[in-house]
């Protein structure tokens, strides 16, 4: 019997896992096996509505157990340190509770096909400090620690301001990066700003007295989209205050401030760094090629450069476009058509030479905030680029969730879980107040 197995249940691994467990398991009787690092499943782009306190990420979680029973897979928890590719084993680490007891020993898992899925980590570029003192959006408990900060420091700079310690107490906040992480999280903590206040949380003007500001090595923001939304996501975040420095590098990130390449120090209480991506430490073992982000060297066919048996996909992976010579964006967008393709591939009997992977860029979609979104739509009726915003930009931006959602679990239960986020939406507060 031949073993799959998916290093990653993220964008990519799970629904990789899902669909081959119902294609291939009840036809061929192959085993697949998804590890994961965590029990349950988040869709990484909404982490900064996790954040700014906007979304419970509970009420987004899929827990794997559940999902491999239903979907016919096997699901191990545990995080991947190593792969002896001469014997085909993946080693797992121990695992331990929050006290510190062993929960399971060093393991060893056998495939005879490997996908790895591990996603990527924020890349600090060697900048320094950056990694010691900001917030980086890697992980579901990194974005609900921001967010938890975020709360507790408006209140300590409300709480100075009314005992008049400090009269001008403000809450700085840098976001380093203005890609779509950078952009969508700096206009969801506006949103943030007011709800706090208007909830009582603190007693600060939400523009004047929490700062926001973007800093962006390039020209524009959105530097890898197309020039108009770069212009109207400046025009739209500078209506919402929010400051935006373009053509500047960040060289030092301290514990309260950063400072820029040209010396000018802007304060910050709160630093978040979305500057970008690099492949994780794991993939440096591996003894595959990886360029220069750490990114694991894939062909045409998803196979890794220099050993056929092991596949990657999304983030991890570097693919280059054919066309281009580039290499694909790592977006979910790429992560699940590279799914799809090799969810078709694996579930075949082994064809010789296998088929190429085909990306297509369908476009971008960039939300500003709770009722808004901007986007650029490309290929079928669209041609090169159709610009969109307002609600039809909500909607499609919305539709992407809905869209992994569907994939995962199927029309039915998305339409269930879709009502049930709503009805929360009506009844919740618009953010998490503690
Ligand atoms: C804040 C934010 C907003 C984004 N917004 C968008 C957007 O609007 N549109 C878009 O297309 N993309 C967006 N992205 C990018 C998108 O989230 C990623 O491209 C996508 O999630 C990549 O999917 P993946 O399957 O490669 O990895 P991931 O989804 O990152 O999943 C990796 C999985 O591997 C697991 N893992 C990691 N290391 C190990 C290990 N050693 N052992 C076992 N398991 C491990 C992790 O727990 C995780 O479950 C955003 C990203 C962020 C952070």
């Amino acid at each position: 019997m031949q073993t799959i197995v998916i290093v990653g249940g993220g964008a990519g691994g799970l629904e990789l896992a899902t669909r081959l467990g119902d294609q291939i398991d009840r036809s061929s009787g192959a085993k697949i096996i998804l590890i994961d690092r965590a029990p349950t499943h988040f869709w990484k782009p909404l982490l900064h509505e996790v954040a700014s306190g906007k979304i419970d990420p509970k009420t987004h979680q899929v827990e794997y157990s559940a999902q491999a029973a239903e979907h016919h897979f096997q699901f191990i928890c545990g995080e991947v340190v190593n792969v002896d590719r001469n014997s085909r084993v993946v080693e797992l680490a121990r695992r331990h509770d929050e006290n510190g007891i062993e929960i399971s020993p060093l393991r060893q898992v056998h495939y005879d096909k490997l996908v790895l899925a591990f996603g990527a980590v924020t890349n600090f570029f060697g900048i320094a400090g950056a990694a010691e003192h900001s917030f980086s959006l890697d992980t579901v408990f990194q974005a609900e620690h921001f967010q938890k900060r975020l709360i507790n420091t408006c209140v300590q700079a409300s709480d100075r301001k009314a005992g008049g310690t400090d009269p001008d107490a403000a809450v700085n906040i840098v976001i380093v990066g203005a890609g779509a992480t950078g952009v969508e999280l700096a206009a969801e903590l506006r949103h943030t700003a007011r709800a706090l206040a208007k909830y009582r949380i603190h007693d600060l003007d939400p523009i004047r007295d929490i700062r926001i500001k973007l800093v962006e090595r390039s020209d524009r923001l959105l530097p890898h989209l197309d020039a108009r939304l770069s212009r109207t996501a400046e025009k739209y975040l500078g209506k919402l205050g929010i400051e935006a420095c373009t053509s500047t590098s960040i060289a030092k990130v301290e514990i309260d401030r950063v400072e820029d390449d040209t010396g000018r120090v802007h304060p910050s209480d709160l630093t978040v760094w979305a500057a970008g991506i690099e492949g994780p430490k794991v993939s440096a073992i591996l003894g595959l090629p990886l360029n220069r982000l750490g990114q694991i060297m894939v062909s045409g066919t998803l196979q890794t450069v220099g050993d056929a048996n092991i596949f990657a996909l999304g983030d991890c992976a570097s693919f280059l476009c054919p066309a281009k010579g580039t290499p694909i964006p790592p977006r979910a967008q790429a992560a699940h058509q590279q799914a799809l393709f090799l969810a078709k591939v694996l579930s075949e009997a082994a064809e010789n030479p296998l088929p190429h992977f085909q990306y297509r860029d369908y476009g971008s979609l960039v939300s500003l905030g709770p009722s808004a979104a901007i986007g650029m739509l490309i290929g079928g009726a669209w041609g090169s680029g159709l610009f969109v915003d307002g609600a039809l930009a909500r909607i499609l931006y919305r539709l992407m969730y809905r869209k992994h959602v569907l994939a995962l679990h199927g029309f039915v239960a998305m339409a269930w879980q879709t009502v049930g986020h709503w009805v929360r939406g009506k009844v919740a507060p618009p953010v998490k107040l503690h």
